[in-house]
């Protein structure tokens, strides 16, 4: 049996992110994945990979401040400067700019896997103890921690057991969590396509009857331009458009973007995720402790997710790290509710709007339409509020530790 400080289920973004940030301090760290933790690399001519995330501001420090971000930029990454959000079936839209912003920028749409692949690149680097391609994990939950018996019988022991296995979380499930769930009754789409027009650094999102529609903006190759689309459709016309051809389906999605991208020219392989809301009602337990999606998910409508689960991550790694120069055990529980204390409150705010969000569009009462529409045009023309707006949407007004201010 190998007896290491802290073991991590899970390498995705946020558990190869949490494993790099605990090694950096000398806290003995090993990181298990049922998938491979092999980095490979993406050039700019690489098929799209079909998932994409729209990193804050905060987030990219904490990329940076993992030595990551250089290896993602030198892959493929969009800058976007620019935000449109407008109501469908309406008048009103609001725009945002990076002007007023000392980086001149709103954030990066970056592919999952190219931040996961700059993040594993690293971690191949590290002191992190990397096990890969585990198909039978069994743990053994001591009430302080526990043990991970590998495919090959070698047992694991830690006083910290980090759940960093995304939104059905095994291993949130074996330490009694519980966790409030709601099904938001919508869909998601996701592609990618070449669209005619170009998209000038600008993330867009109409809010349609049938749920909200997002183009992404991509890196352009040569005058090919190219979009991110994420769709949220009640299930019923989920099926409807999922079973459209490509011809089909690329007139539908240009008329439902009222053609701001002009022709749709080419479309990807589609993938469907159904989303539902999960919220965690305690962060830790008995030595078990969640991040990332294991811990919260949320509706993409305004790309949070992972930007959530990086901040878990900068916070987790600032309260252990700081118990570790004290001389505090990591795993004790006054450690971990701080933790709890500094993210839970955050992410149920997030996680309200988002509903609030929801609903507010998803209403077809006249009552609410006016209303709806008169904010935006009126948020559009406040200059402060636009300002606010856009200063909580960079994600640096959390409670971010001092080492990637
Ligand atoms: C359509 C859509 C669009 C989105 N857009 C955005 C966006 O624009 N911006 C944003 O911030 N977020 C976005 N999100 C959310 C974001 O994708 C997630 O929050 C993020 O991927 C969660 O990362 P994670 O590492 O916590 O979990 P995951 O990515 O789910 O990773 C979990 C890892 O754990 C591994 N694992 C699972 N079980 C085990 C086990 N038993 N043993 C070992 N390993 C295991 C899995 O193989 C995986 O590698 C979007 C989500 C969806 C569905």
């Amino acid at each position: 049996m190998q007896t290491i400080d802290v073991i991590i289920v899970g390498g995705g973004m946020v558990g190869t992110s949490l494993a790099l940030a605990l090694a950096r301090s000398g806290i003995q760290t090993a990181l298990v994945e049922q998938q491979t933790l092999q980095p490979c690399w993406f050039s700019i001519d690489d098929p799209w990979q079909p998932r994409v995330s729209a990193l804050t501001e905060a987030s990219i420090k904490l990329l940076d401040y993992l030595d990551a971000w250089e290896g993602i930029v030198a892959q493929r990454a969009c800058p976007y400067t620019h935000m449109t959000v407008w109501d469908g079936e309406g008048t009103g839209e609001v725009a945002f700019d990076a002007n007023t912003l000392p980086q001149k920028r709103l954030g990066y749409i970056v592919e999952n896997e190219v931040i996961r692949n700059a993040l594993l690149q690293q971690l191949a680097r590290s002191t992190v103890r990397c096990v890969d391609q585990q198909t039978t994990l069994e743990y053994k939950l001591s009430g302080q921690g526990g043990e991970v018996v590998l495919d090959n019988g070698e047992v694991l022991a830690a006083p910290l057991l980090v759940a960093a296995d995304g939104a059905e979380s095994r291993l949130r499930q074996l330490a009694g969590i519980p966790s409030n769930q709601k099904d938001y009754h919508h869909h998601a789409l996701v592609t990618t396509v070449e669209t005619a027009l170009f998209h000038h650094h600008c993330a867009r999102q109409v809010f349609l009857d049938s749920g909200p529609l997002a183009f992404l903006p991509l890196q352009s190759r040569g005058e090919q331009h190219y979009c991110s689309i994420v769709w949220s459709l009640f299930p019923a016309e989920a099926d409807r458009i999922e079973a459209l051809g490509d011809d089909a389906f690329c007139h539908e999605l240009q008329s439902a973007f009222e053609h701001r991208a002009g022709n749709i020219l080419n479309v990807d392989a589609r993938f469907r995720y159904p989303l539902r809301q999960c919220h965690a009602r305690q962060y830790h337990r008995q030595g078990v402790v969640l991040v990332g999606d294991a811990a919260h998910t949320i509706h993409p409508l305004a790309g949070q997710g992972v930007n959530l689960g990086f901040m878990d991550v900068a916070v987790l790694a600032d309260e252990l790290i700081k118990a570790d120069g004290r001389g505090d055990d990591g795993f004790a529980p006054h450690v971990l509710d701080r933790y709890q204390r500094r993210r839970i409150g955050h992410n149920a705010l997030m996680m309200a709007t988002m509903t609030g969000f929801q609903h507010l569009f998803g209403a077809n009462d006249l009552g609410i339409r006016w209303l709806r529409n008169t904010g935006l045009r009126l948020t559009n023309r406040l200059p402060l509020i636009k300002d606010m707006i856009v200063g909580q949407a960079t994600g640096l007004s959390n409670d971010l530790p001092e080492f990637i201010h």
